[in-house]
Order: C-alpha cells, then sequence, then structure tokens
C-alpha cells in the first residue's frame, strides 16, 4: 500500500495511479485543470446549450438528474442561466432524509419541472441486500437507478441533452473528455459508473425479475442515438469545486445539514440519503481508507488544507463507522447486524488488513502509524 505524497489517497483506490515521483494521478489531473482555458470551455457550453435549444423542437430542452445535493442546485442554477427549460429528474432513494427532500423542494422552486421515481421498496431492499453480498455495495442499485432512468425520460420524451455534474472521471482519472467526447456510455458506466462491472441483467436472479429490473435497466446506444440523445458533464466546461458549487447552491436556498459531516469531511455532502455512507465506509475493508481521505484530498489539491493538517482531522475523526445507517439499513433489508457485520467481513481486503495476535485488525501500511485500532 503505497500513499501518494501530495495528497492522503492510496494506491488501493480503484482508478488511482501513483507514478514514480509519488504523486498520485488525481493530483496530477488537477495540476493541469489549472491550465484549461475555461473562457473557451464556457463559450462551448453555451454552443451545446444552443443546440439542444433548436434540437427540442417545442419540447424540453434537457434533463437534469438531481438528487437533494448541492450540485444538483448547481446544475439547475447553471441550466436555467444557459436559458434551458430543464425537465429535473430524481431517482428517489429509499432512505431519503428530511434535508435531502427539503433542498429538493427548494431545486423545484428555482423553477423547473420535476420527475420523482421511486421503486418498489421491497425490490429494492432484495436487489441492495444482493449487492452488499457479492460486491459489498449497497450503492449499486442506487447507481444503476440514477444513471438508467434520467437517459430512459430523455429516450421517451425525446429530449435531446442530459446535463451531469462533475465528471468522476476527470476528477480522480487522467482522461480528458476530449478523448471520449459527449458520450456517457457503457464503456463510462462500466469503469466510473460505480456499479462494478455491471448492468440491470446481470442482476437477474429467482429473486429479481426482469421487471422488477426496469428502472435499473438503461436505453442502448441504439436507442440513444435513434432518439438524439447526448449527455455532458458540467463539470468539463464549468472549473468544478465543492465549495465554489456550495457558494452557489447556498445562495439560492440550498441548507447544508447543521448537525454536522453524516459522513467524510463536508456537511454539505452525502446528506440527502440515510444509506449513502454505508456504501463509502465498506472503502475502509475493501482499500483501507474512507470518505473522509478522499473530501480532505480534493482540499489539499485546491489549495485549502496542508497535507499535515488533513492527517490532523484524520486522527481526530476515525473512522467513521456509520452506526446509525447500519441500523436504518438492516431494517429495511430485513436483516439484523451481525449479519450485516458478517458480511461486511467476507470484504475486508487481506492484501491490506492483517490480524493482530490480540485478535484486533490493523493495517499495517497505514497512513497514520499511531493509529488506534479498534
Ligand atoms: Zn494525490
Amino acid at each position: 500500500m503505497i500513499w501518494c505524497r501530495s495528497c492522503v489517497l492510496p494506491d488501493t483506490r480503484p482508478n488511482l495511479r501513483i507514478a514514480e515521483d509519488g504523486v498520485c494521478n488525481a493530483c496530477r489531473a488537477h495540476g493541469t485543470k489549472r491550465r484549461i482555458d475555461w473562457a473557451a470551455r464556457r463559450r462551448q457550453l453555451e454552443a451545446v446549450a444552443a443546440s439542444a435549444r433548436q434540437a427540442s423542437a417545442g419540447g424540453y430542452d434537457c434533463v437534469i438528474p438531481v438528487s437533494g445535493g448541492k450540485d444538483s442546485t448547481w446544475q439547475v442554477v447553471k441550466c436555467l442561466e444557459l436559458g434551458l427549460k430543464p425537465l429535473a429528474v430524481t431517482w428517489r432513494p429509499p432512505g431519503r432524509t428530511a434535508i435531502g427532500q427539503r433542498n429538493l423542494d427548494n431545486l423545484i422552486r428555482l423553477g423547473v419541472d420535476h420527475v420523482d421515481w421511486s421503486i418498489a421498496p421491497d425490490v429494492e431492499a432484495r436487489f441492495m441486500l444482493a449487492a452488499f453480498e457479492r460486491h459489498g455495495s449497497t450503492a449499486i442499485p442506487m447507481h444503476l437507478a440514477l444513471f438508467s432512468i434520467p437517459l430512459t425520460i430523455a429516450v421517451r420524451f425525446r429530449i435531446p441533452l442530459v446535463v451531469w455534474g462533475e465528471n468522476s472521471a476527470f476528477e480522480y482519472g487522467s482522461r480528458d473528455e476530449a478523448d471520449t467526447g459527449f458520450r456517457l456510455d457503457a464503456a463510462w458506466l462500466r469503469t466510473y459508473g460505480v456499479t462494478q462491472g455491471t448492468v440491470a441483467r446481470d442482476w437477474l436472479s429467482d429473486q429479481l425479475s426482469a421487471k422488477d429490473l426496469i428502472p435499473y435497466s438503461a436505453p442502448s446506444e441504439a436507442e440513444l442515438d435513434a432518439a438524439g440523445v447526448r449527455a455532458v458533464f458540467l463539470g468539463y466546461y464549468l472549473e468544478w469545486d465543492p465549495e465554489e458549487t456550495r457558494r452557489v447552491a447556498m445562495a439560492h436556498g440550498f441548507s447544508s445539514d447543521a448537525a454536522g459531516p453524516r459522513t467524510g469531511y463536508y456537511d454539505f455532502a452525502d446528506i440527502d440519503d440515510d444509506f449513502i455512507s454505508l456504501h463509502h465506509w465498506m472503502k475502509w475493508y475493501k482499500f483501507g481508507f474512507t470518505r473522509l481521505f478522499d473530501n480532505l484530498s480534493l482540499e489539499i489539491r485546491n489549495g485549502r488544507m496542508t497535507r499535515e493538517a488533513a492527517i490532523a482531522v484524520i486522527r481526530a475523526t476515525g473512522d467513521q463507522t456509520p452506526h446509525a445507517d447500519i441500523d436504518r439499513f438492516c431494517a429495511f433489508a430485513g436483516i439484523d447486524r451481525a449479519r450485516f457485520l458478517a458480511i461486511a467481513e467476507t470484504f475486508r481486503n487481506p492484501a491490506i488488513w492483517q490480524r493482530r495476535a490480540d485478535g484486533r485488525w490493523h493495517i499495517p501500511d497505514f497512513l497514520l502509524p499511531d493509529w488506534t485500532w479498534t
């Protein structure tokens, strides 16, 4: 396990590579981002918006996939500024929080029509449990639904443009979107969609029928092409930074969680869903770091924090085991806590973790040599 000497992420993180000089590709990509001509990108975005307005033929100009998060508010604000008529679309998380609902209501009041797509809770519970057992991630159904539903709506309603927020491939990977064009395609989903390389039909079983899986099934490339739907990431055209998107969102009525961060470092992220923390927490078992490390690395790259200060925050915060959310998920999925923890245990990565003589698990190569293992 090797840690980037610039941020606080290890080479166990998917899509992260650390070069000979000890710096990871995410830190390196961030350095190159500063040399981007953002004014030119802005003009490109205006051209994309103009062509969508032309192609929409009197219908909605774009679909904006939204949650109750701050990026959603930012996406809506930017699309309205561009003179687009959006249809906002949400996959309704089964664990939607009160603050998530409040922020979603606020976002709709900014002046967009909205579809809140709910999936039958028993289907979602069966799917989440199956995904947790097979891949140690309760979030695979979520990622399939939130990528598929907006595309399905765009195809069915002939809406020419889907406007996503940040492209995680751009933030954490080395690929520029110049290579991939405007397409959020099957290749992108497999690599960056956080679905463990699966698509809906891979989950067909005695427990999950083809009809159960309808909302998780994305239109094919051919269907997208026939309907003339293309997707863009706003983060390609407008400099994406969590503090800046938060500032814009707050100025338009978004509120953060007064109780502090639910997981990670930000009190404005991952606050719309009770179950997302479980997905992030499993990184601890699989890769030896938590959501906090991701967030702090972004703070370091954006020059708001030193690496030493980030390490101090990690020391003070601990592993952020989401006890309350684990209990809520167990109630939702109909399992007990012991079963949940037993499944989690099967995903503890033996290449990272070692069991000590006293029975406690520890990571020999951990970032903080003085960490207290419990
Ligand atoms: Zn780094």
